[in-house]
């Protein structure tokens, strides 16, 4: 009886450990992605990088494949969708010049990981998303993880009027136009950022800024490739 409880205690002794080296492990990962690949291609914000820093990517992709959560890849959440590379999300809110207390849209929730990001961030975020099994899965993740997001399933081409006008809106899918409705539910004086182009093929990061008379001026910051913007944006 007394070896079993020994062994027992044993065994409980080397789960904890393992966890908690396990834990320790995903850290030093997230300070060897962002030395790695964020603040060497140019993301400075501090804002920003420690978001990415405390945002556990590993809790956003499918359990399999967990181990690469790190590498600067996409990697694919079912559905055909995939979660961008951790560049990309850094160097998207970096071009957003976000203040915390602002109130973003970001249409493409798939994982939900940009959407963390925007919450560490302390921005009020709010993030469509189209698949309602993707939709159905991310608000479950959100709220296990404690990352405060409003998600709500359907075509974001038409924004979220209850919630306009934003300061901010991030379109994570290809466009190929902007659509309509988002360029109105944005503040005068905000910031619009969409992969714009070819959605088969390869798009450009474009920025949006609407003035305070609501004249808009665009410009563009490098070639990306998403996977396209569904629904109206395609009709
Ligand atoms: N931001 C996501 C990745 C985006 S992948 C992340 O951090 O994981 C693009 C997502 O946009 C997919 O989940 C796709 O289903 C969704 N999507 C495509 N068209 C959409 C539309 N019209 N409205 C809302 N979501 C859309």
């Amino acid at each position: 009886m007394k070896r079993l409880f020994v062994f027992s205690a044993f065994l409980s002794v080397l789960v904890l450990l393992s966890n908690s080296v396990q834990a320790v492990d995903w850290v030093s990962k997230r300070t060897q992605m962002i030395d790695m690949h964020l603040t060497p291609r140019g993301i400075w914000n501090p804002a920003v990088l420690k978001a990415m820093k405390q945002v556990p990517r590993h809790e956003f992709v499918p359990q399999h494949i967990r181990k690469l959560a790190y590498a600067d890849r996409p990697l694919p959440i079912g559905e055909g969708q995939t979660i961008s590379q951790p560049y990309v999300v850094a160097w998207m809110s970096q071009l957003l010049e976000l203040e915390k207390g602002m109130k973003v849209l970001e249409i493409g929730t798939g994982s939900g990981y940009q959407a963390a990001v925007l919450a560490a961030m302390g921005v009020k975020t709010y993030s469509m998303e189209i698949i309602p099994n993707l939709a159905r899965e991310v608000k479950i993740r959100l709220k296990k993880l404690g990352y405060k997001v409003e998600v709500r399933q359907g075509d974001g081409y038409y924004g979220w009027n209850e919630h306009a006008p934003f300061d901010r809106v991030i379109i994570t899918a290809a466009a190929n136009h902007v659509p309509r409705p988002l360029l109105d539910q944005l503040k005068p004086g905000g910031k619009l950022i969409l992969p714009l182009g070819n959605v088969r093929y390869s798009q450009n990061m474009t920025l949006i800024e609407k003035d305070s008379q609501g004249k808009m001026r665009t410009s563009q910051h490098g070639q990306v490739r998403f996977v396209p913007m569904v629904g109206a944006a395609q009709e």
